[in-house]
């Protein structure tokens, strides 16, 4: 008997919700690059419920006590008296979620000498300490693609809530308003913009494909080019270098992995070489940008606005300067974690826990670390040394 222990994000305020507006979601049974959604043998839930928060327990407890094993959901997971920490001695399975992230640092690693497997149920792993991971012998796996173009949905949206000045609009309906001047003295068309994405993985080339409807001037810069016909057919200018693409840009998206070469990647110089008046919307990670340098370029007008999901650290205290700055379409950390990706990367927490226990091989494409090193998607994503140390970076109080 083995006891998984899986750290999800706490229910809704007014508890666990006994209806959903929808009655189902879209079946998707393949990702753009020709990989199939999540085959788990079988699966206990109903597409579009609430998965990722404690009661929804990602559908796993009818699975795991049916196979004998103990699951133990809990949202407590920081600080030495944390159920996570109580329980981290005991678990040979962790599961946990970006949105909430259980920081498997190197000490705590230390503490749970029958690990095996850590499974993030969505993507990104960068609250694994990948190396300590690698030298105990834990396999660490996520959910590859599942929630990759829900993100690029939220790109989009805060995109277009940025430019249009959507969210002051709705504000002045809210507080009774009627003064259409107020609304569209900061509304502009994104059609002819030129739009640029730090990065083109799977969520800038989505990002990408998503906007070229819009009719505008789309731009990528990474470590490495789109192959020549996806360049040509989404007529994308790749640039050297995000310091080389900025000045020409009206919007720039970031969607690169946080690693040493993109750490504050935008500080107060990188934002000085924007167009005066362009906006920045950043999913990836917040410690990709530098946080005072972003509210001093919304005070000046250097941008005229900024919006993500990704903060540092995470959860985002109350008092945190991104909930507070002008001009802002801040949001919790919920683009990757829609009803629709919740329903994708249970499923795909499913499929993994069933290879495990049936010890078949995982999907290759899950896995970033087996056997004592780098595997599969983890190869070609990250760095053993290049990580932040499973958290260390996001838990920092300072900046
Ligand atoms: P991918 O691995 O598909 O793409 C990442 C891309 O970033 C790769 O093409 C990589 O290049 C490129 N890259 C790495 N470093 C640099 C750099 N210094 N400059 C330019 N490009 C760089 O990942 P995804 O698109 O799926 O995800 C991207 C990031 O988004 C994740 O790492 C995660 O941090 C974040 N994310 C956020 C979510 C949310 O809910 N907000 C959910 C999911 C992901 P190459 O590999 O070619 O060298």
């Amino acid at each position: 008997m083995a006891m998984i222990l899986c750290v999800l994000y706490d229910d809704p305020v007014e508890g666990y919700p006994p209806a959903y507006p929808r009655d189902q979601i879209p079946e998707i049974e393949r990702y753009p690059d020709g990989q199939t959604t999540p085959a788990p043998e079988a699966i206990d839930f109903t597409p579009g419920e609430l998965l990722g928060s404690v009661s929804g327990e990602l559908g796993l407890r009818k699975f795991c006590e049916q196979a004998g094993h103990e699951l133990v959901v809990t949202s407590d997971k920081d600080g030495e008296d944390s159920e996570f920490e109580r329980c981290l001695p005991e678990a040979e399975v962790v599961i946990s979620q970006p949105f909430w992230p259980a920081y498997l640092t190197a000490e705590r690693i230390a503490t749970a000498p029958k690990l095996k497997l850590a499974i993030t149920a969505g993507i990104g792993s960068d609250h694994v300490d990948l190396d300590a991971a690698a030298k105990a012998g834990i396999t660490v796996a996520e959910v590859t693609y599942s929630n990759s173009l829900s993100v690029s949905e939220h790109v989009v949206m805060m995109i277009l809530a940025l430019v249009r000045n959507y969210i002051p609009s709705y504000q002045q309906v809210i507080a009774g308003g009627w003064n259409i001047a107020d609304c569209v003295e900061r509304s502009y068309d994104l059609e002819g913009m030129q739009v640029g994405t730090v990065a083109a993985g799977r969520i800038g080339s989505a990002v990408l494909r998503r906007l070229k409807p819009f009719d505008v001037g789309l731009h990528y810069t990474d470590r490495h080019r789109l192959p020549d016909e996806v360049e040509s057919e989404l007529g994308a200018t790749f640039h050297e270098s995000a310091a080389e693409m900025v000045p020409a840009m009206d919007v720039v998206t970031i969607n690169a992995p946080l690693h040493p070469e993109t750490e504050h990647l935008f500080d107060h110089e990188m934002l000085g070489r924007m167009k005066r008046g362009a906006y920045l919307v950043n999913t990836a990670r917040g410690k990709i940008c530098d946080r005072d340098a972003v509210v001093r370029a919304l005070e000046s007008g250097q941008l005229a606005g900024y919006a993500g999901d990704v903060w540092f650290p995470q959860p985002a205290p109350k008092d945190h300067a991104w909930r507070t700055m002008p001009y802002h379409g801040m949001t919790p950390h919920i683009s990757g974690t829609s009803l629709s990706a919740q329903a994708r990367y249970a499923a795909g927490t499913r499929e993994i826990l069933e290879c495990y226990f049936a010890e078949r091989p995982i999907r290759e494409k899950y896995l970033i670390v087996e056997g004592g090193a780098l595997a599969g998607a983890g190869a070609h994503s990250y760095s053993v040394h290049g990580t932040v140390g499973g958290g260390g970076v996001e838990e920092a109080p300072e900046e």
